[in-house]
């Protein structure tokens, strides 16, 4: 019989936020995988919990997780804990998960502390539907490319970001979603920093034009309230025009009127240079 793989949730800055029956398993279990030691020692240290650790992390997965598959298999049960939050989210957790499923080995998740989630109840901004991003690609034009494909989606958006991207982040949410669109911008959740700006894409990079964004943030993004077929290619393409009569360039026109209407970017470029 192989054993089980707990995922354990962490606290994303309270301690305090560790539930009872993390608590349990981490003490129960044989070993316990940790995406960074140190940072998992000092939590176990707080809740007077002793355990061989072993490391698994994004530069180590391909020959770590095979080994806490093997033990795993050969009937030990691991706890896996990342820095903060839930196993799998936006960190290298899916990968034993994967690994795990892929060879029968049972893995048993426990609820508790993710920022995406806390973030977005807090947000203030729809909740009834909404998409989970993740951390945008780290290159420009993948950044670009994926936030034109998100300027029509009508749910609400999840942003991971670190705070030396956030204002080129913000600048690029702005200039693919228009500055109106609504923000909700989740700082340093259940610490003593606590700060959510409830504002628009323009009010957020004016913001941190003027502040230096500090500490862990999620991005709440209002999804699109304009649907695709309620603006035709041909209207978005003469709102375009209005736009460049106005002295903005083909370019600038087509994203801002795409990122307002719903209407794909290329189709309201085309119909502009095809003079249709
Ligand atoms: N698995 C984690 C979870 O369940 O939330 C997320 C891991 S991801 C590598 C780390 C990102 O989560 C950070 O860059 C930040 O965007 C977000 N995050 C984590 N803790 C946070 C906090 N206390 N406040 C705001 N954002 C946080």
């Amino acid at each position: 019989m192989p054993g089980i793989l707990y995922l354990v949730p962490t606290p994303i800055g309270n301690l305090g936020d560790v539930s009872a029956r993390a608590a349990e398993t981490l003490s129960a279990v044989d070993f316990i995988a940790a995406e960074d030691t140190r940072v998992s020692v000092r939590l176990l240290n707080h809740l007077e919990i002793k355990k061989p650790l072993v490391s698994y992390h994004e530069h180590n997965q391909a020959q770590s997780g095979p080994k806490i598959l093997a033990r795993l298999q050969a009937g030990e049960s691991c706890a896996l804990v990342t820095d903060a939050g839930s196993p799998a989210i936006s960190d290298p957790g899916e990968g034993l998960v994967r690994l795990c499923a892929e060879h029968g080995v049972p893995v048993c998740a426990i609820p508790g502390p993710c920022a995406a989630i806390t973030a977005l109840s807090v947000s203030g901004l729809s909740t009834a539907r909404f998409a989970f991003e993740g951390f945008l690609p780290p290159q420009k034009k993948e950044r670009r490319q994926r936030l034109e494909r998100l300027a029509a989606e009508e749910r609400t958006m999840i942003f991971y970001e670190a705070p030396h991207r956030l204002r080129e982040t913000l600048a690029e949410l702005e200039a693919a979603f228009g500055p109106e669109r609504k923000i909700s911008l989740c700082r340093e959740l259940t610490k003593l920093h606590e700060e959510i700006l409830r504002t628009t894409l323009h009010g957020a990079a004016a913001h941190y034009a003027e502040a230096e964004p500090r500490g862990e943030f999620v991005l709440i993004v209002a999804g699109s309230e304009r649907r695709a077929e309620t603006v035709t290619p041909e209207a978005a393409a003469d709102l375009a025009r209005s736009l460049i009569a106005d002295g903005m360039s083909k370019k600038d026109a087509a994203r801002q009127v795409a990122a307002e209407t719903g209407v794909s970017r290329n189709v309201i470029y085309n119909a502009l240079i095809s003079g249709s």
